[in-house]
């Protein structure tokens, strides 16, 4: 069984080859089907570019700041490399810190698990729930949904007034939503959260596959991302930032790589020196291959050129609105309106039909991979449907009858690689 292509036309199609543009799967029931796979914002696929790059260093790797040997040189060289790679892709300052985490989920634990003491944590209530969950273990204030950019502004600037000014502060914030890919306005954000002595980590998992981020020009003093969106493989992510918080925590995991000096007390115990550097969070052997891919992308991005693969993203985003629009069933999810500026991430529910059903239609009868549910964003979800917030169902749980609302939705995704 075979679909063409569903994206042909050379002025979308992206000059970045990835792995699967259209993709042959093998089915469970035998056979294997070709079809295009538009859950980028789930996970993007490898570029070519990244694929080999990857496959000419793996014969060679070796454990990193452990070893004598050649292979192990190598390695600390390609994983130091990586970082730097990755420092001058997100436009690092100096003294910022790049640590190889596993994703962005583990980034923002990692952050979370760092945070000074009394440190009261602000989060939209619209945050992926990797962004939304992390900070339980603080005080945290969750905001309302806004419904434009300027109100997301107010609303921050006003919970930030209302708290103690003395102690530290933290505000969580997607750049990209992974719902409606609608972008916030992450520098006026941070302006806000500076006037009030308050610090901002950037949720880039949605933002940066799909435009440039500077931490320096956005003055945020954290950014997460996860390589396997970034058109890497799986297994490695970001955490880049002010280096201060970082340092005087804990480490994340405790364990080699992470220690410095670790010696036997008299009394029996034993006393530990910490690095104060990335590896003071990377303890155990590190991702090696990973950090390599990450930063192999953040190359191949910046070298195709981010303007070209932004404009050729805004005209399939373009083309996919378009067609949506004109089926009158089809209800395009927002919050900030048709006129917001956007990546290529699109939810959308169908009158009449089970979301789930029609996700598994799209792929079974057109070829068309997407994602249908809540997204791992169960309030922003249930509050651009309208269903009630306290409704039970979980990604995939059974959808509404018909006539009724739609519990799920429906998301197609796609980005620079497509
Ligand atoms: N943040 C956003 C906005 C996301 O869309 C996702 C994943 O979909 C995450 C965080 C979590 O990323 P990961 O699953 O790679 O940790």
């Amino acid at each position: 069984m075979s679909h063409s292509s569903v994206v042909a036309d050379p002025s979308i199609c992206s000059p970045l080859p990835v792995l699967g543009r259209d993709v042959t799967v093998p089915l469970v029931t035998g056979g294997e089907v070709t079809y295009a796979a538009l859950d980028y914002a789930a996970s993007a696929p490898a570029l070519q570019r990244v694929w080999d790059d990857v496959a000419a260093y793996a014969p060679y790797y070796g454990s990193v700041h452990r070893g004598a040997g050649y292979l192990s040189q190598l390695s600390t060289d390609l994983f130091e490399n990586a970082r730097r790679t990755v420092a001058g892709f997100l436009g690092c300052r100096a003294d910022d810190q790049v640590v190889f985490t596993r994703s962005t989920t583990d980034s923002l634990n990692l952050l979370a698990r760092a945070l000074p003491a009394d440190c009261r944590v602000f989060v939209f209530e619209t945050e992926h729930h990797a962004s939304l969950l992390p900070w339980q273990d603080s005080q945290v204030t969750y905001l309302d949904a806004p419904r434009t950019p300027q109100q997301a502004v107010r609303t921050l600037e006003r919970a930030l007034a209302d708290r103690d000014p003395h102690g530290p502060a933290l505000v969580c914030v997607t750049g990209a939503s992974n719902v409606t890919g609608e972008l916030w306005p992450v520098r006026e954000l941070a302006a806000a959260a500076h006037a009030h002595g308050a610090r901002i980590v950037l949720d880039a998992a949605q933002l940066a596959p799909h435009h440039p981020v500077d931490i320096a020009d956005l003055d945020v003093d954290w950014v997460a991302f996860s390589g396997h969106k970034l058109y890497a493989p799986f297994g490695a992510g970001v955490l880049a930032g002010r280096a201060d918080w970082l340092r005087a925590a804990e480490p994340y995991l405790a364990g080699g790589g992470a220690s410095r000096k670790v010696t036997r007390r008299t009394d029996g115990g034993v006393d530990v020196e910490w690095h104060e550097s990335a590896a003071r969070h990377e303890a155990g052997s590190p991702n090696v291959i990973g950090a390599y891919a990450v930063a192999s992308a953040c190359k191949a991005l910046t070298e195709a050129g981010w303007a070209d693969l932004v404009a050729r993203e805004q005209r399939l985003i373009e083309r996919v609105r378009t067609g949506l629009a004109g089926i009158p069933q089809v209800r395009v999810l927002s919050l900030f309106g048709d006129d917001a500026p956007r990546v290529g991430v699109i939810s959308f529910v169908v009158e009449g039909w089970n979301s789930s059903h029609f996700a598994a239609a799209l792929s079974a009868e057109y070829g068309i991979g997407v994602r249908d549910g809540l997204f791992c964003a169960h309030p922003l979800v249930r509050t651009l449907l309208g269903t009630d917030p306290q409704t039970q169902g979980e990604c995939g749980a059974p959808e509404a009858a018909p006539g009724e609302k739609s519990l799920n939705a429906i998301r197609v995704s796609f980005g620079a690689g497509t």
